[in-house]
């Protein structure tokens, strides 16, 4: 690809960007990379990490608790000491983003600090973070831009937060009001509960966690509601206002709330602002996500795009596994590998709400939907560990099965560590494994995941 400066221009830092810059430099490509922010994207910095770990710092707060039924005592009441948990995350992001930085050198990628817009199909100009103006021509360009809140426009909207700003708010929130029902409502929900604010949740439908599983989504929200999240549905805001130091929630119902912190998680858009999609004609979706076919090629030839901008699984695994299939479909596998491709089925994915929860393949409604006649299998139990720490938590693990193939089609887990359990389960759907060979294996005990290979009883079909 004599002519152009590079083979292949990155736009975006994140998982997908960082990971298709690698993959492609690994293999001798001229790879530049533009990131206008910090390296490593949502994921590293806003997203799946500093929310692991806050969630982390919410569990030592059940662990302490739970202890005293195992004997323990505490002279002096453990307290979160914010500022504390705020440095060591900043600091352990930082590495992280070190981390991704000599990836970038180690893989011989021209690394570029500063907003990147296309000036056509094959030039990209870059907005230097130390005011210089550069362009660059390459024979393909990738735009892995992700996304970012969204809120609706709602009165005094300006008052409230985005997960973006929750992990530095400047004082520790003692009252929370989360508006949303979807994964990061439902999980700051839970941390922040957990680290000990009062939280209200406010969702607008029926049920939180819309296009999970209902069983799940009801099992969910009662867990999180016993374990003390004010969970209201049908709940719509209609302003906010400041109250002093508070904000004042309003709600269409007239109810009145007052927190010290009001958290929009309304669900994420497409990051193309000041891109030049207009310029190049790139088609977007009506929720302006960028349009892309199946290889990744958006309607402008030798422009791709790839994960959370294009919005199909907002999952950061997806972006990788998006990134590794395009430079094999562009570049062609790494000698002795195989060429990978991209498959959205049996994603599994978790939400790390308290308890979390754990997914991977259709949800019985689904699965009904598709396949008609299916079998449920189902248990619902208090785990070993609660039975001394008195806390009444309970597991749901649960298995949607094709009646006509037997194959499992779904397998769903609320309760400890279900991301973890629901991770090895994954590899089982993705072999197509069946209710029989469920049956066959031999559970580890004791354990919660065990409860998957002995569901013998059909709830129902
Ligand atoms: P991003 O990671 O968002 O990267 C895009 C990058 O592009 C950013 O660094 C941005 O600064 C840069 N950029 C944008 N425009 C330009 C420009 N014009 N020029 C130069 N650079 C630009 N997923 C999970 O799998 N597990 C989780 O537990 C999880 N938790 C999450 C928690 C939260 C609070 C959020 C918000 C998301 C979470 N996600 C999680 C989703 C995950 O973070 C995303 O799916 C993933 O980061 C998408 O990767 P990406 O490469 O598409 O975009
Ligand atoms: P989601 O799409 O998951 O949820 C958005 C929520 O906001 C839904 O409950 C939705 O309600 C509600 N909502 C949308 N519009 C309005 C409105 N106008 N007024 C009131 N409520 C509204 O988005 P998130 O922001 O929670 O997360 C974005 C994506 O990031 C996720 O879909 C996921 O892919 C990824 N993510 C993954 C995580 C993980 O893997 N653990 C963690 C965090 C994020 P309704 O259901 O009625 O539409």
């Amino acid at each position: 690809m004599a002519g152009f400066d590079f083979d292949l221009f990155v736009i975006g830092g994140g998982s997908g960007g960082v990971r298709a810059a690698r993959y492609a430099g690994q293999r001798g490509v001229r790879v530049a990379l533009a990131e206008s922010a910090r390296m490593g994207g949502t994921c590293v910095n806003v997203g799946c990490i500093p929310k692991k770990l806050y969630s982390y710092a919410a569990e030592h707060a059940e662990g302490f608790a739970d202890a005293r039924g195992y004997g323990w005592q505490f002279p002096v009441q453990p307290v979160l000491d914010w500022e504390q948990l705020k440095a060591n995350r900043a600091q352990a992001i930082g590495k992280l983003n070190a981390i991704y930085e000599n990836l970038m050198t180690g893989a011989q990628v021209n690394r570029m600090q500063g907003h990147a817009s296309l000036v056509d199909a094959h030039t990209v100009q870059v907005r230097h973070d130390d005011g210089r103006l550069t362009q660059h021509s390459a024979a393909t360009v990738l735009i892995a831009t992700g996304g970012r809140p969204w809120l609706p426009e709602v009165p005094g909207r300006e008052l409230a937060v985005v997960s973006d700003d929750v992990f530095d708010l400047p004082r520790f929130p003692r009252r929370l009001v989360v508006v949303g029902g979807g994964y990061i409502a439902c999980e700051f929900a839970s941390i922040f509960h957990g680290m000990g604010s009062e939280v209200t949740l406010l969702y607008r439908g029926e049920q939180i966690l819309r296009g999970f599983d209902d069983e799940v989504r009801d099992f969910a929200a009662e867990e999180m509601r016993k374990a003390g999240v004010d969970i209201r549905v049908h709940a719509d805001v209609q302003r906010i206002e400041a109250a002093g130091d508070a904000r004042r929630v309003h709600l269409r119902d007239g109810a009145v709330l007052d927190a010290d912190v009001v958290l929009y998680a309304t669900g994420r858009r497409a990051n193309t602002a000041g891109l030049g999609l207009e310029a190049v004609g790139a088609r977007q979706s009506e929720n302006g996500a960028i349009a892309v076919d199946q290889h990744f090629a958006t309607s402008v030839p030798g422009v791709y795009a790839l994960g959370d901008v294009v919005g199909r699984l907002e999952l950061t695994p997806v972006a990788l596994a998006e990134a590794m299939a395009l430079v094999d479909q562009l570049f062609g596998p790494l000698p002795g590998q195989a060429r990978r491709t991209m498959d959205y089925d049996n994603v599994p994915t978790a939400v790390f709400t308290h308890p979390p929860i754990g997914t991977v393949g259709l949800s019985e409604q689904q699965a009904r939907e598709k396949f008609g006649k299916v079998r449920i299998y189902r248990s619902d139990f208090r785990p070993l560990q609660h039975s001394l720490s008195g806390r009444s938590e309970r597991t749901l693990v649960k298995l949607v099965v094709d009646d006509a193939t037997d194959r499992v089609l779904g397998a769903h887990m609320v309760g400890a560590d279900a991301g973890e359990v629901i991770q090895g389960f994954a590899v089982a759907l993705k072999c197509g494994a069946t209710k029989a060979q469920f049956d066959a294996t031999i559970g580890i005990h004791p354990t919660g995941a065990e409860e998957f290979v002995t569901l013998r009883d059909v709830a129902r079909t």
